[in-house]
């Protein structure tokens, strides 16, 4: 995971890169929303699947609504928590800090 930048939701953190590039080259889907989590939370990549005309999360393929409760169009899927990080309500769930491959070598 890479450092967490000052405005991380309007950016793709940079670790997390090939796999956003690797998702968009299939024409279903197109990534709207990403974040590694820093290691605060598990990486999350909201993506637009255009053939069933639907959101999902990438890696735990939970459906995230099109619409808020109040009709309107979700457009922003993070939230902050106090300490600046993004996380997906209701998918995020905080993991453990994984050992960077570094410290392995
Ligand atoms: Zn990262
Ligand atoms: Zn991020």
């Amino acid at each position: 995971m890479c450092k967490k930048l000052p405005y991380c939701a309007r950016y793709i953190d940079s670790c997390i890169m090939s796999v956003i590039s690797e998702i968009n080259a299939d024409s279903q889907y197109r990534t709207l929303a990403s974040c590694c989590g820093h290691g605060k939370y598990a990486t999350t990549i909201v993506v637009r699947d255009t053939l069933h005309n639907q959101n999902f999360e990438w890696f735990s393929k939970l459906m995230i609504p099109l619409r808020y409760a109040n009709d309107k169009i979700r457009r922003r899927f993070y939230i902050k928590d106090t300490h600046g990080y993004y996380f997906l309500p209701n998918i995020s769930i905080p993991c453990v800090v994984r050992k960077t491959r570094r410290e392995a070598i």
